[in-house]
C-alpha cells in the first residue's frame, strides 16, 4: 500500500490532469514497440493513480512496467493536458525506492555514493577501463567466456573506447585568463561526468568552439556530478545533494550563463527550482541560478556572430535529437540552424529523429530487450539517410548509437553536435 502522503500522493493534480485522449501513444516508444497499454503513457499514470489510492498493490508487475517508462518525455511534450511524465516518474521511483525490498540497484547506489559523487574517483574508475582496454585484460576476459560468467557482456559491450586525457574542471579558463576580449560573455561550463572523461573530447570542442564564438569560458572549480542520473532512478535525497553542490560551484564565478553539452544535464539544471523548492537555503538561488542554464546549441543560436563564414566539412549528416533536448528542453531547431549554416555540410532528416535511442541513463544497462529494439529502429533510420555522420547532443544517445554502429559493422560515424562545429571554426588554435 502507498503511503497517503509522500512523493507520489503529491503527484495527484498532475496525474488527474490526464483527458485519457490517448494522443500521447504515437509518441511513446515503448507503447510504440510493444503496443500493450501498461507500456503506455496512460496506462502509466492509470496504474499509479490507483496506486496513490491504494486500490492495487506495488506488485513486481507494476513496478516493471515503470522501471519499462524511459522518462524521455515525449509524453509530457506532446499532451494537450499538461501532464508531466518526468515529476511524476521521479516521484513514483522515489517511492519504490523507500519501500524495503522494492529498490534493488545496489550498483547504482554505489556509483552514485562512489565515482559519481566524487570526480577523481570517476577519473580512477575511467583510467582503469583505459588500463583494460589496452592492458589485453578485455581481449582475455571476451575470449575466455568470463564476461558471459559474470553477466558484463553488455556493459562492456556499451563501453567506449576511453580517452587517454580527460577534462578537468579545475577554474581554468578559454581563451587563457586575461586573453578575453573586453566585454566578452562569461560562461561557466559544465564539465558533466561520462564528457569529462569517456568523452573529454567533446568537451575540448566545446570549450573551443565557445571561445571561437567570443565568449570567455570558465570551467568552474568543485563542480561535479549535476544529479540527474540520480533522480530519474528515484534517489531524490542524491540530486538534491548534487544540485545543491552545483549551485555552490557556479555562484563563485560572476557568469553570464552557465552552458550544457549534454541535453539529460541540461534539463535537470534547468529545473533545479522545482528540485529545491522547499529548500529554504536555495528557494531563491535555485531558480536564479536555472535562469541561466542554457544548452550548448541554444546558447550558440542565441549568438549571430558565431554563424560567419567558418570552414567547410563537406559531409552528409543527419541529427539524433536527444529526448531531453527535444521534448524537455523543447530544442528542436537550434542545432538544425547551426549544422545547416556550416559550409559544405548536408543535413538530411531521418525518420522519427525525436524517438529515444533506447539509451535514457542507464535503460540501455537495465533495461536491455527494450533498449536494443529503440536503437535498431533508430539506426535503420538514421542509416536509411545515406548520412556519413550521426549528430546528437548528448552522451548517452553518442555511446549507445557509436556501439549500435559498431556490432552492425557500419563505419558510419557519431559526433557531437559540439564536434561538428569545432571542424568548422574559422581559427586556429
Ligand atoms: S497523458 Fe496527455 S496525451 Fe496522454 S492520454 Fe493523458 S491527457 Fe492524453
Ligand atoms: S516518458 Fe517516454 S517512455 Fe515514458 S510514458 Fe512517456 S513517452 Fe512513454
Amino acid at each position: 500500500m502507498i503511503r497517503k502522503a509522500g512523493p507520489l500522493h503529491d503527484q495527484i493534480a498532475n496525474m488527474d490532469a490526464c483527458i485519457r485522449c490517448g494522443l500521447c501513444l504515437s509518441a511513446c516508444p515503448t507503447y510504440q514497440i510493444t503496443l500493450m497499454e501498461e507500456e503506455s503513457p496512460r496506462g502509466r499514470i492509470a496504474a499509479a493513480r490507483a496506486l496513490a489510492d491504494g486500490a492495487i498493490a506495488l506488485t513486481p508487475d507494476v513496478i516493471a512496467h515503470q522501471r519499462s517508462c524511459l522518462l524521455c518525455e515525449a509524453c509530457t511534450a506532446i499532451c494537450p493536458a499538461g501532464f508531466r511524465m518526468e515529476d511524476m516518474g521521479i516521484a513514483l521511483r522515489n517511492e519504490i525506492r523507500q519501500r524495503a525490498g522494492s529498490g534493488g540497484g545496489l550498483a547504482l547506489r554505489l556509483a552514485l555514493r562512489g565515482p559519481l559523487a566524487h570526480p577523481w574517483q570517476l577519473r580512477l574508475l575511467s583510467r582503469s577501463i583505459w588500463l583494460y582496454q589496452r592492458s589485453g585484460l578485455r581481449w582475455l576476459l571476451r575470449h575466455s567466456g568470463a564476461l558471459r560468467l559474470l553477466r558484463l557482456r553488455r556493459a562492456d559491450r556499451l563501453l567506449p573506447a576511453m580517452p587517454a586525457r580527460f577534462f578537468v574542471a579545475k577554474g581554468q579558463h578559454w581563451p587563457p585568463s586575461g586573453d578575453a576580449a573586453a566585454g566578452a560573455p562569461r560562461i561557466g561550463l559544465l564539465a558533466g561526468c561520462v564528457m569529462s572523461t569517456a568523452l573529454s573530447g567533446v568537451d575540448f570542442a566545446t570549450a573551443r568552439v565557445l571561445a571561437a564564438a567570443g565568449c570567455e569560458v570558465i570551467v568552474v572549480a568543485g563542480q561535479g556530478c549535476c544529479g540527474s542520473l540520480a533522480a530519474h532512478n528515484g534517489f531524490v535525497a542524491e540530486a538534491r545533494q548534487r544540485a545543491r553542490r552545483t549551485i555552490d560551484a557556479f555562484e563563485r564565478e560572476q557568469l553570464d550563463a552557465i552552458v550544457v553539452n549534454a541535453a539529460g544535464c541540461g534539463a535537470a539544471m534547468k529545473g533545479y527550482g522545482h528540485l529545491l523548492a522547499n529548500d529554504a537555503s536555495y528557494r531563491a538561488r535555485a531558480p536564479a541560478f536555472s535562469a541561466k542554464v542554457r544548452d550548448l546549441s541554444e546558447f550558440l543560436a542565441e549568438r549571430p556572430s558565431f554563424t560567419r563564414a567558418a570552414r567547410r566539412v563537406d559531409a552528409t549528416v543527419t541529427y539524433q535529437e536527444p529526448c531531453h533536448l527535444a521534448h524537455a528542453q523543447r530544442i528542436r531547431s537550434a542545432p538544425r540552424t547551426l549544422l545547416e549554416a556550416v559550409p559544405g555540410l548536408r543535413l538530411v532528416e531521418m525518420a522519427e529523429s525525436a524517438m529515444c535511442c533506447g539509451s535514457a541513463g542507464v535503460y540501455n544497462l537495465t533495461q536491455g530487450e527494450s533498449a536494443d529494439a529503440l536503437l535498431e529502429r533508430k539506426l535503420d533510420n538514421a542509416l536509411a539517410t545515406g548520412a556519413e555522420i550521426i549528430v546528437t547532443a548528448n552522451p548517452g544517445c553518442q555511446l549507445q548509437l557509436a556501439a549500435g554502429l559498431a556490432a552492425r559493422g557500419s563505419g558510419v560515424r557519431v559526433m557531437h553536435l559540439a564536434e561538428v562545429l569545432d571542424l568548422a571554426r574559422d581559427v586556429e588554435d
